[in-house]
């Protein structure tokens, strides 16, 4: 069967009780520079209760936290939605070349020619595999893309005189962040609810759309994993209303390489480069949400552009972009991410990222295959159509017999090592475990989170409190998510040992 994983466990007493005055890891030189004292208000009262350690000290502490963590480098990580694919090891290398990590963003443009090349191309890399004409680099995440995309809507319809567009329309299945994108934008949500399937209800679309629809918000692939398939006719009936059509790009891993956004007929999409494009998720920040637009919306994008000028073969910042949204982030964006994102493109190739796509759609329906067999396990909603990087499970049917919850199966799975499905999402299926493997998994990986999730299905039917107390064997057992919300505790206080 499969093998269990005992996860480093440590007293808490060694953690809150570490250091002592005066031990250090380090003594800087001291320096010639003259000492000057910070002005009045800035000044502690005050030092800071830190722990002061040893190097050893401080070393153990944090490879025993990184211990008590999972990751995709340590175990399975089918987090549906959020394509949790392997960080090649080779992008990490690239991004600590010194003429990359040492370069200071104020650097005079002739000085950063290489870097600025670097964003360049990964504008232009996007625009071909999108199939959009212009490209920013500049926001952090799918969420600050979306905003960017709402942003430029507005734009969009004020230039044109038609600033009375005062409506986003979201399908229920929507992600919650576009809702939430929409309405930081100033707009109203109007949810449209989805058919029997799971898809877009043509008949309920064509009710919703007026002249005061400023943009429809879709996941294409949607959060069921499947490729809408009406989508020419949905993008063709919001344009016949003047309104626009943003793609929700999180789900591009199952499309990557095959087919081009702009073909759909979308006028403004996001990408997430920690998802599709290898980009580390790294605990929240920080990301990569590029905005892909076509040809009338690009003098909306973000300031300031990277151009090359060809004559030169010169690179530069173009700020003289007089319909620009503005600037929505520090300098050029989060050029780490940027740089490992195009280390990945150009590594793989056109051909390289088709195959990445075929291999995530194989892998999610395989996968699906076999967990659809599970007792007390179904995969609801359009039946007999495959899926694309991912699909959703629903284990209602164990719910009832044995009282075990979807949450209770994803709690379970880390005593395997596996970490937990996306649970709950979308919210229009019931006990949803929503599975994305992605490429990098291995046929065995496959079996094996196939196994795990057997396993416990398993011990639901003959022992539903056992499940109910899972895990057992990580480093921290099972949390209490109520006292957790109400009351978390957000820093730590250390002892100090001096008065010893
Ligand atoms: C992840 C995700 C987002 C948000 O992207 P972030 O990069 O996490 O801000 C939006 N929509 C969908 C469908 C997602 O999966």
């Amino acid at each position: 069967m499969v093998n269990k994983r005992r996860q480093a466990q440590w007293p808490e007493e060694l953690i809150t009780n570490m250091g002592y005055s005066g031990r250090r890891a380090h003594i800087p030189q001291l320096v010639d520079v003259p000492r000057t004292n910070l002005p009045d208000g800035w000044q502690r009262k005050n030092p800071a209760n830190l722990p002061e350690v040893s190097e050893l000290e401080l070393v153990r502490h944090i490879v025993r936290l990184s211990q008590m963590n999972h990751g995709v480098d340590v175990g399975e990580y089918p987090l549906g939605s959020c394509t949790m694919k392997y960080n090649p090891k080779v992008n990490e290398r690239i991004a600590r070349f010194d003429n990359y990590a040492a370069m200071h963003p104020d650097a005079p443009e002739m000085a950063m020619q290489g870097n600025l090349e670097i964003i360049y191309r990964l504008q232009e890399a996007l625009k071909i595999i999108t199939g959009f004409d212009g490209v920013s680099v500049q926001p952090a995440a799918g969420a600050q893309g979306e905003y960017v995309g709402m942003l430029i809507t507005k734009a969009f319809h004020e230039l044109n005189g038609e600033g009375h567009r005062n409506k986003v329309l979201v399908p229920d299945s929507a992600h919650g962040t576009n809702p939430a994108s929409a309405a930081m934008a100033g707009y109203k949500v109007v949810e449209l609810p989805s058919d029997a399937n799971g898809f877009v209800d043509l008949e309920i679309l064509k009710a919703a759309l007026d002249e005061n629809v400023a943009a429809f918000m879709i996941t294409n692939p949607n959060t069921l994993g499947i490729f809408e398939p009406q989508i020419l006719e949905i993008c063709e009936l919001v344009h016949g209303f003047g309104a626009l059509n943003y793609l929700d790009g999180a789900n591009f891993n199952g499309i990557v390489g095959m087919v081009r956004p702009s073909d759909m007929g979308f006028d403004i999409m996001h990408l997430n480069m920690h998802k599709t494009f290898s980009g580390p998720h790294g605990g929240g920040g920080p990301g990569c949400g590029p905005v892909g637009v076509v040809d009338k919306l690009v003098k909306f994008l973000p300031k300031p552009m990277i151009a090359h000028d060809e004559k030169r073969d010169y690179y530069y910042l173009d700020n003289d972009r007089p319909h620009s949204i503005g600037r929505v982030h520090g300098y050029f964006g989060n050029f780490g991410i940027i740089l490992r994102t195009l280390a990945y493109i150009y590594r793989n190739g056109g051909p390289g990222l088709r195959a990445v796509c075929q291999s995530a759609v194989l892998n999610a329906n395989y996968l699906m295959e076999k967990v659809s067999q599970i007792k007390g396990f179904s995969v609801p909603f359009a039946k007999d159509m495959p899926r694309k990087h991912e699909f959703i499970a629903s284990p209602t049917k164990l719910l009832k017999d044995t009282g075990v919850t979807a949450g209770d199966i994803a709690k379970a799975m880390l005593d395997y090592g596996v970490h937990s499905p996306t649970i709950y999402f979308p919210l229009i299926v019931k006990e949803a475990m929503m599975i994305e493997p992605t490429e990098a998994e291995t046929r065995d990986s496959l079996d094996k989170i196939y196994e795990v999730i057997k396993e416990i299905a398993e011990k639901a039917y003959e022992n539903g409190d056992l499940v109910h107390q899972m895990p057992l064997l990580t480093s921290k057992g099972r949390l209490d998510e109520f006292a957790l919300a109400k009351d978390p505790v957000l820093s730590h206080k250390f002892t100090d040992k001096q008065s010893d």
